[in-house]
């Protein structure tokens, strides 16, 4: 089967090898321990006194670890745990992190973007998403017309809550389905009926939520293609305004709960190329737009008109129609952004509240970018974003010739353009319809760090 004429399972299966996802460059495995919280204090007081990233608003990242219950495939940080106790505790150290934040950079600190994840936020009661959110307002000037978003857990909210949610100010709802097949929901141990879902959908279209996502995972324990084609159908006729369908990397060496998946019920390589290509055609067929990396949209998504009118961005939560803002990352493990840095939190709730207790912000590691790793940055998300380089404008922006300082690049892409992936001209890099289901191999090209490196089995495989 082909998705549409030029993208034939043979291609799939040909770029089905590891790579980064490119929701940062360079690759937060490349962030180093020498980089601590004192040089993240820094970044922000830099932050405050330049002048343009004050003007831009923040994007603001809040991990929330707990879960009630394990799925075998996840690969998150989390913390399984009935004690919803141990939430308050944590909200009271988010609290502080943001004290830390707030003594450098003052409280009126504009806010265009939030994103709750996890875990599970919605372990969190309703009173306590309250008193996150007023902690938060408190510190920070939320601008009307922001992203505020929250990722689902349908087992764990009822309509009731979708109110409270409404309340809060979020507009955007992501859910967690993976697959609608009973036996692979039982097999992954997340067992979540269908009519659930539905109705909860429903619920939020009713109450006026601006953009609904749902995630799917194929490769997982019981499923086949034609297992497959039942829950797309599905959500086919659930119509969220996006979907994120992801490819399930069996690591359980690496992912402790992996290692309750049978090996045996999972899906071969061919029935997973198989259910990548007819979850292509299936999407494209009931008329959602392709954004890029895994995410579809229907075309009056706000993401789809963005990858229309070339204004698609990428940060840690994947594709946004926010311009590049710094990112401040809340609680444990999170990833943020400032100026020309990277930063990572402490991954065990130990480590992080230790480092609260002290009085210093919890990173561990972090990157301070040089300044070839701005221009790739620049390269790599021009072409995962808009599909196009134009080798005048890094040549403005950083004073490179780009053709001699890409030299072996440029020829590495030679053989992308005779697959028709990407076409050259003297003016820039423009990737082709065909090569946008495969932009992450194009952007790979201009990774310095896989070039000196090509152990690359931990990144997810690059469709
Ligand atoms: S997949 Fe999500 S809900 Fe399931 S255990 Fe992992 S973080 Fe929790």
């Amino acid at each position: 089967m082909t998705v549409f004429a030029p993208v034939t399972d043979d291609l799939l299966r040909q770029y089905d090898v590891p790579g980064p996802r490119y929701t940062s460059y360079p690759t937060a495995d490349r962030f180093v321990e020498a980089f601590v919280g004192a040089d993240y204090a820094q970044a922000l007081t830099q932050r405050r006194s330049g002048v343009a990233a004050l003007a831009l608003p923040l994007s603001l990242y809040v991990h929330i670890p707990f879960c009630e219950s394990l799925c075998y495939y996840c690969a998150c940080n989390k913390i399984i745990t009935k004690h919803h106790e141990k939430a308050e505790e944590y909200l009271r150290y988010l609290g502080r992190e943001v004290e830390l934040h707030t003594a450098l950079m003052g409280t009126a600190q504009s806010v265009s973007q939030l994103h709750l994840g996890g875990g599970s936020p919605t372990f969190l009661s309703d009173e306590e998403l309250r008193s996150l959110m007023a902690m938060l307002k408190r510190n920070f000037s939320f601008v009307p017309g922001g992203e505020y978003s929250i990722e689902i857990d349908p087992r764990t909210i009822d309509e009731r809550r979708l109110d409270t949610l409404a309340e809060l100010g979020f507009n955007r709802l992501s859910f967690g389905v993976q697959d609608f097949d009973l036996a692979v929901q039982k097999a992954v141990h997340r067992v979540q009926p269908a009519e659930q879902v539905f109705s909860l959908v429903a619920a939020a279209r009713s109450r006026g939520f601006e953009s609904i996502n749902v995630d799917l995972i194929y490769g997982l324990p019981k499923q086949s293609p034609e297992s497959f084609d039942r829950t797309l159908a599905q959500v086919v006729e659930l119509k969220p305004d996006r979907i994120a369908l992801y490819a399930y990397a069996h690591l359980p060496d690496r992912f402790k709960p992996q290692r309750r998946i049978h090996t045996l019920d999972l899906p071969t390589g061919g029935s997973k190329i198989s259910m990548l290509s007819r979850s292509l055609a299936a999407l494209l067929g009931a008329g959602y737009v392709y954004v890029g990396m895994d995410h579809f949209a229907l075309p009056d998504d706000a993401l789809a008109v963005a990858k229309r009118q070339g204004r698609l961005h990428r940060n840690f939560q994947g594709y946004s129609t926010q311009p590049d803002c710094d990112l401040i990352a809340l609680g444990v493990s999170s990833i943020g952004r400032i100026g020309a840095t990277y930063s990572q939190n402490a991954k065990t709730l130990e480590e992080y509240y230790d480092a609260l207790d002290h009085g210093n912000f919890p990173v561990v590691r972090g990157l301070a970018l040089t300044r070839d790793d701005l221009v790739r940055r620049a390269v790599i998300m021009a072409l995962m974003c808009q599909g196009n380089v134009q080798f005048e404008s890094i040549e403005l922006a950083y004073l490179i010739e780009f053709r001699s300082y890409f030299a072996k690049e440029m020829e590495a892409l030679q053989g992308l353009s005779e697959q028709g992936l990407v076409s050259l001209d003297d003016t820039g890099i423009q990737v082709t319809d065909k090569g946008w289901f495969f932009v992450r191999a194009v952007a790979m090209v201009f990774d310095r760090y896989l070039q000196t490196d090509r152990t690359r089995a931990r990144f997810s495989k690059i469709i």
